[in-house]
């Protein structure tokens, strides 16, 4: 049998885990090239941590090139297209051809055609978290305002554990009557596809913690001189510092190459991560799936991960004997942080019918340790 390429757009979570379960799975005749436009795979959970000044960027970042240690070929280099066609990825002056195509590109951000919005701070990027620690750090009263863009996000639980983790560095700070916190976001409740139970009890942990909570609100524009957020319906509410979730977006090489739809994410069959294009599959943040509640299964990398392992198992099991094996049964957890050295731990089943199956555990010290572990030994198992 003549050595097959499977070419892993994106170097990111879905990205790594894909690549190096087929470097695993597959013998040297086979090739793997995992492509990103940065050599720097970071760890989005811990960019809170960035933010507060507990960790810094070499503490959660990780060079892909290490990743040819273990026979991945890596490219550092921008995707400028993908040819479904010919079977060939474009990127900077360079072409590669492949038999097999995982993307894994994740999501881009923008500011849509909400004005002034490109001011506002975020630890929705590395960079921003890093930009954020010193802003805060100097911020000693006056409005902070998290604002989620627009729908959908990634990490659902991230909005919430920004404001939880704010709220507990001011209170330990002593500065926490000077300083309001609110957080105003356009979905009904909470974490929404988890189901009511979690919900409520999320805002009863926002309630206990004074933090002004609004939810079913949309942002029209941001004034950065006058510093106010211009509402719908005419609302205006003034802050301080302006934390934004940026509008996410299915990248444009991906939209240009037909595997997505104006507006819309990457459709695939949501067992197996197949696209339309025979051989070619769509994992992580940049795919849209519905469940049966009928809202898209989150973007987290805990279904980025498990998503890359079915996909990458199903492509050797394809090489080597010819036929698939895995399903993708959508089981995810993630952890929110709550301050005070505590988290509490979201898990369960989003493929169950009629609706998702998921609870929070509350919060404690013990989820914190566990997510403080997971994050060490995830970039210790996959560098
Ligand atoms: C603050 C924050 C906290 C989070 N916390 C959690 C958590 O606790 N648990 C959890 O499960 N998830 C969490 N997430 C979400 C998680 O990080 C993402 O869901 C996950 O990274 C998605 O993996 P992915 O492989 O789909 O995309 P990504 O990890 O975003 O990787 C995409 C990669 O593609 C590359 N790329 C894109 N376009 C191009 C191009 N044109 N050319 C070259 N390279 C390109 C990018 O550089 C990037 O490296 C969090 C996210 C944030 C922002």
């Amino acid at each position: 049998m003549a050595g097959k390429t499977v070419a892993v757009l994106g170097g990111g979570v879905g990205g790594v885990v894909a690549a190096n379960r087929l470097r695993k799975l597959l013998s040297r005749e086979h090739r793997i090239v995992l492509v990103d436009r940065t050599v720097w795979h970071s760890f989005a959970p811990a960019y809170t941590s960035v933010m507060l000044g507990q960790k810094v960027a070499q503490q959660i970042s990780r060079d892909l090139r290490r990743l040819s240690r273990k026979g991945i070929e890596f490219i550092a280099a921008e995707i400028t297209g993908i040819d479904l066609s010919r079977r060939a990825i474009h990127m900077d002056g360079q072409e590669l051809a492949y038999d097999y195509l995982i993307v894994s590109m994740g999501t881009q951000y923008s500011v849509g055609d909400i004005s002034g919005l490109g001011t506002a701070s975020t630890y929705y990027t590395l960079e921003g978290a890093e930009g954020l620690r010193e802003e805060i750090a100097n911020f000693t009263s006056g409005r902070i305002a998290i604002v989620v863009a627009g729908l959908p996000y990634k990490c659902p639980a991230a909005p919430y554990e920004g404001a939880l983790l704010l709220d507990h560095y001011f209170r330990r700070k002593r500065l926490r009557a000077e300083v309001e916190i609110r957080l105003l976001t356009p979905e009904p409740t909470p974490l929404l596809v988890a189901g009511k139970a979690v919900s409520r009890e999320v805002e009863e942990i926002l309630a206990g913690r004074e933090i002004w909570y609004s939810p079913n609100t949309r942002l029209q524009s941001v004034d950065p001189e006058a510093k106010r957020l211009n509402l719908q319906d005419g609302i205006d509410v003034p802050y301080d510092l302006l934390i934004g979730v940026p509008i996410h977006e299915v990248p444009t090489v991906v939209r240009e190459a037909g595997l997505a739809q104006e507006g819309g994410w990457v459709k695939v069959d949501r067992e197996t991560l197949a696209t339309q294009f025979e051989r070619v599959y769509a994992i992580g943040d940049i795919t849209g799936i519905p469940l049966a509640n009928g809202l898209p299964l989150p973007k987290a990398g805990v279904f980025a991960h498990g998503e890359a392992e079915v996909v990458a198992r199903n492509i050797a099991a394809e090489i080597s004997a010819g036929e698939r094996r895995w399903a993708f049964g959508g089981d995810g957890s993630c952890f929110l942080e709550t301050g005070y050295g505590k988290a509490a731990y979201v898990t369960g089943n989003f493929y169950a019918e009629p609706e998702p199956d998921v609870r929070m555990r509350q919060p404690s010290f013990l989820w914190r340790w566990m997510k403080e572990g997971f994050i060490r030994t995830w970039l210790w198992r996959w560098f």
